[in-house]
């Protein structure tokens, strides 16, 4: 018998009328002859409600206590949802993280799966029950219970389909699926029927919100095939896969705007060995994120401006870091710009194809727009414009490319 793992989201199960949907679709496809899986997300905003009650406490809650908070909500979830299914005629049982075996490491608040008791499940599935776990939360090797980082439900599905070998992990949603922009700022913007791992994997850590990056790394790894859609419609989503039909075909899938970049510039720093093996030193030390690095040596080479960019909530810490080496390296002066914005196209496509830099710079040209820095990789090209120009420049990629209309049937 197939296994299929729904995974429902917080707006999916916000309320007892939407738990009873979602009750209903898991029947559903439990009527249709398959074993079913269900994983929940706290309902509603539960989690940032129970972030800011630790917060009331103190300013430093203790990692491993915010896990104990935070696992409660989607125990209640779980709960109701068990009941739901109950209600409607079929037998459910609830499973919290330790309960399955959901064994991570010791990283509170951003602990990964090690391994997960699929035995225990099968057992469950096996007597015809519909199996609710509990997403996001799991327990190490001493029994503390940890979570995956916020929006890691995903991960808990992914992770599960792949334990069970399901046929699909499906992840309803409050979005019809994954789009080739962000809507609310490209109305333009076109749902995705299919989209490789590789590609989804930059454009969730290029900032599109839908799903938990290391949900799709799991996807990718054990080939998971993940349907993005939305609980409130029976009309088809986003099918997340390996390869895509006509995968090459498209240069460039979807593009992204990240707002609210900072950047650190040392100013004529001494040229000498080491300045920047010193910096990612203290950059590490305070596990800061830096995306882009920007070097210039002036001619003679003793004097060189060096350049990274963090997120803007790190900018403070990033600061700190380059004045501990400034010093060090007789920087004249530390600069710090906070309003830049990072846009990026993204596409698999893009191995195959010539011209997609040229098209992006000329369009961001004929706008007007200045470029501060340009990052490539494999798959994507990201550039870095001022705050201001962050949107327009976004909408012009997003028509330059075409992103508006259907792909080229092949
Ligand atoms: N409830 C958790 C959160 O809000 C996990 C999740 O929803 O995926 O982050
Ligand atoms: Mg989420």
């Amino acid at each position: 018998m197939s296994i299929v793992v729904q995974k429902f989201g917080g707006t999916s199960v916000a309320d007892a009328r939407k738990i009873h949907l979602a009750a209903r679709r898991a029947i559903r496809a439990k009527m249709e002859g398959n074993q079913v899986v269900l994983v929940v997300s706290a309902m509603g905003h539960t989690t940032d409600e129970l972030v800011r009650l630790a917060y009331e406490i103190t300013d430093r809650p203790s990692k491993r206590e915010l896990d104990m908070l935070l696992s409660t909500g989607e125990q209640v979830s779980i709960a109701l949802m068990a009941m739901a299914i109950q209600e409607g005629g079929y037998e459910a049982i609830s499973l919290t993280g330790a309960q399955i075996g959901m064994l991570t490491d010791s990283a509170f608040t951003r602990a990964r799966i090690r391994s997960i008791d699929a035995g225990r499940l099968h057992d469950q599935l096996r007597r015809g029950r519909i199996v609710i776990v509990a997403g996001f939360q799991g327990v190490d090797a001493d029994f503390n219970i940890t979570t995956l980082g916020r929006g890691g439900s995903d991960t808990t599905a992914v992770a599960l389909a792949a334990a069970l070998q399901a046929r699909m992990c499906e992840v309803y949603t409050d979005v019809d699926g994954v789009y080739t922009t962000d809507p609310r700022l490209v109305p333009q913007a076109r749902k995705i029927d299919t989209i490789s791992y590789d590609e989804m994997l930059e454009l969730a850590s290029l900032g599109a919100g839908v799903m938990h990056s290391r949900s799709i790394e799991f996807g990718k790894k054990f080939n998971v095939i993940i349907h993005v859609r939305s609980s409130l419609t029976d009309s088809p989503g986003t099918m997340i896969m390996s390869q895509p039909p006509g995968m090459e075909d498209v240069v460039v899938r979807g593009c992204t705007l990240k707002r609210d970049i900072g950047r650190i510039t040392l100013v004529n720093a001494a040229n000498r060995p080491g300045l920047v093996a010193r910096i990612f030193e203290e950059i590490a030390a305070r596990q800061l994120m830096v995306d882009d690095i920007i070097q210039n040596v002036a001619a003679g080479g003793d004097v060189v401006q060096l350049a990274f960019t963090v997120a803007g909530d790190d900018l403070r810490e990033a600061r700190l870091a380059a004045e501990a080496v400034g010093r060090q390296f007789d920087v004249a002066q530390i600069e710090v710009d906070d309003q830049l914005s990072r846009v990026s196209i993204v596409g698999v496509g893009m191995r195959s194809h010539a011209g997609v830099a040229a098209r992006l710079f000329s369009t961001l040209a004929a706008e007007n727009i200045r470029v501060h820095n340009v990052s490539t990789s494999e798959i994507v090209i990201s550039v870095l414009v001022g705050s201001a120009d962050g949107e327009r420049a976004l909408r012009a990629v997003h028509a330059a490319f075409e992103l508006d209309r259907e792909p080229a049937a092949t």
